[in-house]
């Protein structure tokens, strides 16, 4: 084996634009990113388009503008569709040096014959240590003379990688597990050009909570970088859970920041097995970063979202609101089945326009009894400063709701306040709310339950 340890890291991202920037394809992205910077080495991101069928412009900007907005910033960049005249160069002097030949062979349906370029198997074991999976052996006779180009313009996937991780000077390969099973053949073309073997890790597979693969077929978009991009993820939950897909720091530490895993993975320590996919986590995860936030830029991202409503009742309201979602796309759903409501300015005319007898507690049809209780709170709270904290108002409140039953006191004025049967306490209400729209709604309560 080539000795490599004096020289530069360098790894490279190879991703085909074929598909949105897949999840797993981000975990390579990342070790591969890890692995270079914390040996100060160098990051290189290789387009593998030439399969021009499936390749598109689209998925090669939702590649890099992922890996850019996650901070995975390479230092080379290229395209291996450009390299054409380079692969032909290798390729053309391997079929001189009779490495490799041109066989004229019977394909597709018809039969037609066309050329293909094979390479002449010297038939050994291959053997290579792998940094995860440790000693692998292959025999490769069973490969035969495997194909290593349609034509002399057109090298297939195994002979453009060779060649161009080879050009590029990479020094460690590091990829999924599916590619294992294409390393030796691999390392026979390196051998005949003469280029020295990286050296390999390759990461487990990324499994789904049931154990089955995690597939764009089975799991849809949902195996998407841009699918959790959309629904609002923050980047740092993203790059904390991808990076412990089949890694972590060995200790109880949860939250680990891009500069942290730089400075704390091992690629030795990459487990071999399947690594899964626990979405319940990665909503763990983005809350804890939502806290990380200020209030000011929770704020801005809730106020996006949320432009109708009144941006100081907002800002009230936003630990009530942070309470609810494990991500900022919830709010979306929340503010369409109305969860929010209470926080309009147009309250009375609209959510507030529920039926009087939604006003009483459970079994109760006294409507002048609960129109009393309004009306006790609505003098009570005139004595309470305009914004209360929710304890001055429960203290306020607490004992005539005690004496008089808590849900015959506390339910018309939570109903008063929210129009629903679910919202926050009458407490937290108010202290979001302030006095003064929180007296309007009362008394609007009031008259509504005398019409
Ligand atoms: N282009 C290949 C892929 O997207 C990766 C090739 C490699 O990492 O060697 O799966």
């Amino acid at each position: 084996m080539t000795d490599t340890t004096n020289s530069k890291v360098v790894t490279r991202f190879a991703p085909s634009p074929t598909g949105f920037l897949h999840i797993g394809s981000v975990r390579t992205a990342l070790f591969s990113y890890l692995y270079a910077k914390q040996n100060d080495g160098k990051f290189v991101l290789r387009i593998e388009d030439t399969d021009k069928a499936r390749s598109t412009p689209e998925y090669e900007k939702d590649i890099m503008d992922g890996l850019e907005w996650l901070g995975l910033n390479h230092d080379e960049f290229f395209r291996q569709s450009e390299r054409a005249d380079i692969h032909k160069k290798y390729l053309q002097k391997i079929i001189d040096s009779g490495a490799a030949y041109i066989s004229k062979e019977k394909v597709g349906k018809e039969g037609d014959r066309e050329e293909v370029i094979r390479f002449k198997n010297p038939n050994k074991k291959v053997a290579f240590d792998d940094l995860i999976r440790g000693h692998v052996e292959f025999d490769t006779t069973e490969l035969g003379d495997f194909v290593i180009a349609k034509s002399i313009d057109e090298p297939i996937f195994h002979f453009a990688v060779v060649v161009d991780d080879f050009e590029a000077g990479i020094t460690h390969v590091i990829r999924g597990e599916d590619h294992i099973s294409n390393t030796p053949r691999q390392i026979l073309i390196q051998e005949t050009i003469g280029a020295p073997r990286p050296i390999y890790a390759h990461l487990p597979l990324i499994l789904a909570e049931d154990r089955s693969k995690l597939s764009k077929r089975k799991h849809g978009e949902a195996v998407s970088l841009k699918f959790y991009r959309e629904q609002g993820y923050l980047k740092e939950s993203l790059i904390n859970f991808i990076g412990m897909l089949g890694w972590n720091p060995g200790n109880d530490e949860e939250l680990l920041s891009l500069d942290d895993f730089v400075k704390k993975f091992t690629i030795e320590k990459v487990q071999k097995g399947g690594a899964i996919f626990n979405v319940e986590k990665l909503k763990w995860l983005n809350r804890e970063y939502i806290k990380k936030l200020s209030a000011n830029e929770i704020l801005e991202i809730v106020y996006q979202k949320m432009p109708d409503y009144p941006r100081e009742l907002l800002e009230r309201a936003l630990p009530s609101i942070i309470d609810h979602i494990s991500v900022f796309g919830d709010i979306d759903l929340l503010v369409k089945n109305g969860e929010f409501d209470y926080l309009t300015t147009d309250f009375i005319s609209k959510a507030g326009n529920f039926a009087k007898e939604k006003l009483m507690w459970k079994g109760e049809s006294d409507k002048a009894l609960t129109a009393g209780h309004l009306q006790f709170i609505l003098k009570t709270i005139k004595n309470i400063p305009e914004f209360p904290t929710p304890e001055q108002t429960k203290a306020a409140l607490w004992e005539y709701a005690s004496e008089k039953g808590r849900g015959q006191v506390l339910w018309p004025l939570r109903f008063a306040l929210s129009g629903k049967d679910k919202s926050p306490d009458p407490f937290v209400l108010i202290s979001i709310l302030g006095t003064t729209i929180a007296s309007e709604r009362i008394d609007a309560a009031i008259k509504k339950l005398f019409l």
